[in-house]
């Protein structure tokens, strides 16, 4: 494990560019920190440390545009809540709100959508500290080709101090979740992806179920949750006290659903996700034989409903129960593929897998390192729960996704290295060019960086 030499707080954008600056002078590497919310060691330095989370908050905001400047170090939660405050939100969203929007826009964090893509998609300049200690500015057109590499960054460029972003009207999501048989999802995979806003499902891997989500942006009028006395809301006449889901898969969910109240959420979110299914796990790591039946109680015991709230109460959503990860990006069309070969190896792995998959995607983008570059994405998420063994299953994952052309999430764990990296992301050597260019000396380079960019002083017959 990385520790670093020292530790560093600064509080403006002047002590950033110093504590790079005094980094240099004692030849150490500089990492900036985020919440710490990555599987990989994307953010780890024996150099070095900036926490960034004095650094915090919207600095500047026009709510007729949507663009809102935001400090790095700001967390999704204090963000959502500030732009809530006037009037905007995020467009989309992953699904926990722990994360700094700097860390979590440089190792592409995303939400789920076949329309919208991650949140680096949602940046329309960003203001960086670069190697020599300099505060430039990038965007679309000031210094685009370092707006394109460092809006997914992996902090390899610089440390990002402030992101312009572009939001959108506060709005609301109307949530609909049903159990349905995996085989009639992956059926229609296609057509839920495109009729929903934000559609995604889990599949515990012994089971015959899919936990179906489908999230769809509300009109203004439909409804607002938080208004009192609106249809639905808690406590107004005809409130159902247990909202539930109705309609089939085959059509959109509609807009006539309630708002969850305070005791349901709990029951649903910390009672039944988090307290009931950590109890679930603890007794399947204690008796690993009875994880596949405890797998498919979970899958039976699955259940609907559906109901509104604002957007990022929505889009995330407690995550207490400990678990390691791995994420691959394929092209849409090999989704099926994919999950076909999971469902027919998992059963053969010597350890069982306790925890779901879950699938997602998204639009294609043109973010030089984003995983959805240049092709429409499915997002496959394989977890196992903390203390299990999770090296064979994550092993046979990624051999699946390597005939896919599979790419990693940047902060979840994998073992590719630049070579096959390269393969994958067509503008990877440009990324390297700019790296070059302004961070020769590796100043931000951990052993991760190492891993999967390699050396930023590139070879003589390095590609044009
Ligand atoms: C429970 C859980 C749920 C998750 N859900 C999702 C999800 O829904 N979708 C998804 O895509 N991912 C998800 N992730 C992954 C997570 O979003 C990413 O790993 C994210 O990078 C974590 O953000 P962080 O603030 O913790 O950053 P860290 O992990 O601390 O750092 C990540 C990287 O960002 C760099 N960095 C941080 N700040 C700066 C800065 N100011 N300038 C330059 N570089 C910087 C760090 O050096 C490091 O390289 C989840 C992770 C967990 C643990």
């Amino acid at each position: 494990m990385a520790v670093p030499a020292r530790w560093c707080q600064p509080r403006t954008e002047a002590e950033i560019s110093a504590a790079v600056k005094d980094a240099a002078a004692d030849g150490l590497p500089v990492r900036a920190l985020g919440s710490g919310h990555s599987f990989t060691s994307a953010a780890a330095t024996v150099g070095v440390a900036l926490d960034l989370s004095g650094w915090s908050g919207i600095s500047a905001a026009d709510t007729q545009t949507g663009l809102v400047t935001v400090r790095a170090g700001t967390t999704l939660r204090t963000l959502n809540a500030e732009l809530s405050g006037l009037g905007l939100a995020m467009a989309n969203l992953g699904d926990i709100d722990a994360q700094t929007l700097a860390g979590a826009l440089s190792t592409g964090t995303h939400g789920t959508g076949a329309r919208l893509g991650g949140l680096a998609t949602q940046v329309e300049a960003l203001d960086l500290v670069l190697a020599d200690g300099s505060l430039v500015t990038c965007s679309a057109t000031s210094r685009p080709k370092l707006f394109a590499a460092a809006r997914i960054g992996l902090g390899a460029l610089g440390v990002i101090t402030s992101v312009t972003l572009r939001c959108v009207p506060s709005f609301t999501l109307a949530a609909d979740e049903r159990p349905v048989p995996v085989d009639d999802v992956l059926e229609q995979f296609d057509s839920l992806a495109a009729a929903n806003d934000h559609f995604e499902f889990y599949w515990f891997p012994y089971g015959r179920q899919a936990l179906v989500k489908r999230n769809n942006r509300l009109s203004p009028g439909d409804r607002d949750p938080e208004a009192p006395g609106s249809p639905g809301s808690p406590g107004s006449p005809g409130s159902p006290g247990s909202p539930k889901a109705s309609g089939s898969l085959a059509s959109r969910p509609g807009s006539a659903v309630a708002a969850m109240p305070g005791w349901r959420r709990f029951w649903e979110f910390e009672v039944m996700e988090n307290a009931a299914f950590g109890t679930l796990c603890r007794l399947g790591r204690a008796r690993p034989s009875l994880i596949p039946a405890l797998n498919r109680f979970s899958s039976a015991a699955l259940s609907s409903r559906s109901y509104a709230d604002i957007s990022h109460r929505v889009f995330v959503t407690p995550r207490r129960v400990r678990f390691v990860e791995s994420e691959y990006a394929v092209p849409r069309e090999s989704l099926l593929h994919v999950l076909g070969e999971l469902r027919r190896q998992v059963p053969r792995l010597a350890d069982p897998v306790m925890f779901p998959v879950e699938v997602r995607v998204a639009a294609a983008d043109d973010i030089w390192l984003s995983t959805a570059y240049g092709r429409d994405t499915a997002y496959v998420a394989i977890h196992q729960y903390a203390g299990l063994p999770y090296r064979s299953y994550f092993d046979l994952f990624e051999s699946i996704v390597a005939g896919v052309a599979g790419r990693p999430h940047w902060g979840k764990m994998h073992t590719l290295g630049m070579e096959r990296l390269r393969l994958l992301y067509p503008r990877h050597d440009e990324f390297r060019r700019v790296r070059a260019e302004v961070d020769p000396e590796a100043r931000f380079g951990n052993t991760y960086l190492t891993q999967v960019l390699g050396d930023p002083r590139l070879p003589a017959d390095f590609p044009e």
